[in-house]
């Protein structure tokens, strides 16, 4: 059994001695456990704030202990009611190829699911942290305008692809040309503009002509600067991740945005809230996420992109990649 734990907090970007590789002898489950092997790992950015010891909506990793997340596993060996070798399930388990579990926070995906990695992603926690938070607080109507940063990424391609079912204009911001091309072309979005251009707040301005409406918040840094001044009055912005900046190690150099933002919220009447999708909907908005979206994928008018990486000593890696924007759709490990 091979496990990633956290060996020391980073300062800044993740490092080769933030996680270490451990072997174990595979556990054995006892009475009231069953036995998971995991097959996907899921490689999200909330995981950076996990190794901070920082007051938080959730308790960071200890020195020592397993790297937290999402994966799909295989159930091995069952002691429990409702799960039984060969069942597919969602868990908790963390970096890890082997974990026990008692069936707390466990899902059952069945025994035959048709694309098990994606309860990671479109069907699961950044799929319905989009929906939630563009349609519960976002409140897009038809003919607004709709900014989502990351835009090919899980969260930002959900936001635009629903905003657009919606009847949005839809405008995402991506990191290079090849990026921008699929959020156009594959996902239908109106317009994307890549934040790497120099004219970039010029060219988001251009895409933007009757100003912005709602803007899903899931990058902050320049791309936040680049809004503000396009917020319409009574404009939403659902704040639902600041990846730009996870791995500040202290404040920015430059000048002081503050007083920038908040005059605009005041000014522009921006209705400014912060969710997190764990705890900030009630279960009536999960069921109909899964609902809608299960349809819209079936009908072909969601798409999804995955970006698989092989073998669970690629993680440490391919989460500074995901970190870095070197990702190209939700980041996913194959472990076995
Ligand atoms: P992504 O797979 O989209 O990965 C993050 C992306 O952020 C990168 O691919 C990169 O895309 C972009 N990025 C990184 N650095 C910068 C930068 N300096 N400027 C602009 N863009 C940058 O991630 P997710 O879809 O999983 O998550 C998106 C956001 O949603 C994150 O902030 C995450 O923390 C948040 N989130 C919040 C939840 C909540 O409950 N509030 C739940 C789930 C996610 P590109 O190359 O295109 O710039």
């Amino acid at each position: 059994n091979r496990r990633f734990v956290l060996a020391e907090r980073p300062n800044g970007a993740p490092d080769e001695n933030t996680l270490r590789l451990e072997k174990t002898k595979v556990p054995q489950p006892d009475e009231a456990q069953m036995l998971l092997r995991t097959e996907y790992l899921s490689l999200d950015p909330y995981m950076r704030g996990r190794m901070n010891d920082a007051k938080s909506y959730a308790t960071p990793v200890g020195i020592g202990e397993v790297m937290t997340g999402q994966v799909v596993a295989e159930v091995v060996e069952s002691n429990l009611d409702g799960f039984a070798p060969g069942d597919h399930v969602l868990a908790g388990s963390g970096w890890q190829d082997y974990a026990l579990s008692d069936g707390t926070d466990v899902t059952s995906l069945g025994t035959a699911p048709e694309n098990p990695s994606w309860a990671l992603g479109i069907l699961g926690m950044p799929g319905y942290t989009a929906y939630a938070g563009l349609l519960k607080i976002g409140a897009p109507k038809p003919g607004e305008t709709v900014v989502v940063a990351a835009a090919s990424g899980p969260v930002g391609a959900t936001v635009g692809q629903i905003a657009r079912l919606k009847g949005c204009r839809v405008v995402g911001i991506a990191g290079g040309p090849e990026k921008c091309a699929h959020v156009t072309e594959t996902l239908g979005f109106h317009a994307c503009i890549d934040h790497q251009a120099d004219d970039f707040a010029a060219q988001l301005a251009e895409a933007c002509p009757d100003g912005i409406d709602v803007y899903f918040e899931n990058v902050g840094g320049k791309v936040l600067y680049a809004v503000l001044p396009l917020l319409n009055p009574f404009s939403r912005m659902p704040v639902c991740g600041m990846v730009s900046w996870y791995n500040l190690a202290g404040l920015p150099d430059g000048p002081d945005h503050g007083p920038a933002i908040m005059s605009t919220i005041l000014r522009m009447k921006v209705k400014v809230e912060g969710f997190i999708i764990f705890d900030s909907f009630p279960r009536s908005v999960y069921e109909e996420f899964h609902k809608d979206m299960t349809e819209w994928i079936a009908d072909g008018r969601v798409h999804y992109k995955e970006h698989i990486v092989e073998g669970l000593e690629a993680a440490p890696a391919a989460f500074n990649d995901l970190l870095a924007g070197r990702n190209f759709g939700k980041m996913v490990v194959r472990v076995a």
